[in-house]
């Protein structure tokens, strides 16, 4: 099995720890994110699956062998750069071929596998150019063809499309994916780009500070973050947090109170918990300027227009709150009734960061 697993992997730079006891497996053939603010240990990960860093403790399984000893030319991988790291004096097509070559593949193979990536990435035409008379999207399109004819088990990237302005990110996006579709290796992709780790990816592992956040689906990680950090990582702008106190079927906030359904409350008081933290993304605030039964009454502060949408600011018993909304009736200093979506909602254990679950899991 082309499958990746990490078994309490860690690892040390001296003493400073990057990456904490991770646990994780990544499955043959699927597309894997790793997602998280820089600096958080993503390519560290990355790396020492390459086999480029070494492990301080713990074991990495890639087909099921340890991996730990194993050199990364015997890993069966291949990478692509975030600065491509093309041969600046060889043509595109020597770049291409050259990990081939030095392989010592036979001379047909590698002009079938050339033509073939040479078409797959709309580079036919510029066979002969040095890497200086080609675009940053051209580059990157070698860069990744380069990768593409190894017909490695694994294939790596590390930030490769962050160079590239908006539009051509939007494209090379599809074009990877459309590339894992027809090889369908084991797919490690690294980005702090929460929009490239929602579309090119199966699933997503979401890190901070060295420690594995959340592994799950990118629907899951939107609709059910794990913690605190993954429900405010993930939607611009960021989930919004009250913090309350559950008494009696109520959940408190300030001098406030607001009845939650029955499902939510035998949910809190099974978790045992008293502290907690709601989330709600702005785009399931419900806010009205009439007061409404069960609502908690807040005070405009301050409106955005997005010219097709509305970014509503209020503040709660001194919780600031961001709505967004199609329109605005609302002006700085109005009343303003927050009612919860009770679909919507995330509990989450205030102390520990972590969620309480959800009423459906029983
Ligand atoms: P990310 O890819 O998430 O931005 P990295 O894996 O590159 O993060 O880095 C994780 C942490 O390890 C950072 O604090 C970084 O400064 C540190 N680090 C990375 N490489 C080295 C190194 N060779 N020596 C010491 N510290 C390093």
């Amino acid at each position: 099995m082309k499958e990746i697993v990490f078994n309490n992997v860690c690892k040390f730079y001296d003493k400073t720890q990057v990456v904490s006891n991770l646990n994780m497996k990544i499955n043959e053939g699927e597309r894997l994110i790793l997602l998280g603010p820089s600096g958080c240990g993503k390519s560290t990960t990355l790396r020492m699956i390459a086999g480029l860093e070494e492990i301080t403790s713990g074991e990495l399984y890639m087909n099921e062998r340890c991996v730990n000893r194993v050199p990364s030319g015997d890993r069966n991988v291949s990478m692509v750069f975030q600065n491509y790291a093309l041969f600046p004096h060889m043509t595109v097509s020597d770049n291409i071929t050259y990990g081939l070559k030095v392989h010592k593949i036979d001379k047909h193979e590698i002009e079938n596998r050339l033509k073939t990536a040479l078409d797959m990435l709309h580079l036919k035409g510029l066979e002969n150019r040095k890497p200086k008379d080609l675009s940053g999207g051209q580059r990157q399109r070698v860069a990744l063809a380069r990768a593409v004819v190894k017909r490695s088990d694994f294939f790596l990237l590390d930030e490769p499309l962050s160079n590239l302005d908006a539009q051509l990110r939007g494209h090379a996006r599809k074009e990877l994916v459309k590339i894992h579709e027809i090889y369908h290796q084991t797919f490690v992709y690294v980005t702090h780009d929460q929009v490239e780790a929602m579309t090119i990816g199966d699933r997503i592992a979401l890190m901070r500070d060295g420690k594995l956040q959340m592994i799950d689906t990118p629907s899951n990680v939107y609709n059910r973050p794990a913690n605190i950090f993954s429900a405010k990582f993930i939607g611009s702008p960021s989930t919004n947090i009250l913090y309350v106190n559950y008494s009696e079927g109520n959940i408190i906030l300030g001098r406030q109170k607001l009845l939650l359904p029955d499902i939510w409350a035998n949910k809190v008081k099974i978790s045992n918990i008293e502290n907690l933290a709601i989330g709600i993304r702005p785009e399931h605030v419900k806010i009205s300027m009439r007061p409404e039964k069960n609502s908690y009454k807040g005070i405009v502060k301050y409106i955005e227009d997005y010219g097709n949408k509305f970014g509503i600011y209020f503040e709660i018993e001194k919780n600031e709150i961001i709505a967004i909304m199609d329109e605005n009736q609302f002006k700085p200093g109005d009343e303003v009734y927050l009612s919860l979506d009770f679909s919507k909602i995330h509990i989450f254990n205030r102390d520990t960061t972590e969620s309480i679950g959800y009423p459906e899991e029983g």
